[in-house]
């Protein structure tokens, strides 16, 4: 069966990293998966969940998940591509911090990310 890297019906996960939420950790931005709506954190983040999450699936394209942010990244070929648009919300809550969650992002935070 071919796999469909780009679903615009599937809504997203939520509106924070899955496996961070899950580990009481945290983010620096959020990348939505097209094909499932998994949200994952950016590889600036101490995890780098959503390139994870592309490993273990497959699922190849991801839509950026911050406010204003609309573009598409395909993991597989290593390029910035467009795609439709997807189901709705396209992002985290405006008020909700970068990095997040609110609470979690420790204050020497700019030390533990990947550059
Ligand atoms: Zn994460
Ligand atoms: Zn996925």
């Amino acid at each position: 069966m071919p796999q469909v890297s780009i679903d615009p019906a599937v809504p997203p996960s939520g509106t924070g990293c899955q496996e961070c939420l899950a580990a009481d950790g945290w983010w620096v931005h959020l990348r939505r998966c097209a094909a499932c709506g998994h949200v994952g954190c950016c590889d600036t983040s101490p995890e780098q969940h959503a390139t994870a999450h592309f490993r273990e699936t497959g699922h190849p394209v991801v839509q950026s998940f911050e406010p204003g942010e609309d573009w598409f990244w395909d993991y597989e070929h290593a390029v910035e591509i467009s795609g439709p648009a997807l189901a709705e919300p396209t992002s985290h809550p405006a008020d909700q911090p970068s990095p997040g969650p609110a609470g979690a992002v420790p204050d020497d935070w700019k030390h533990k990310i990947h550059r």
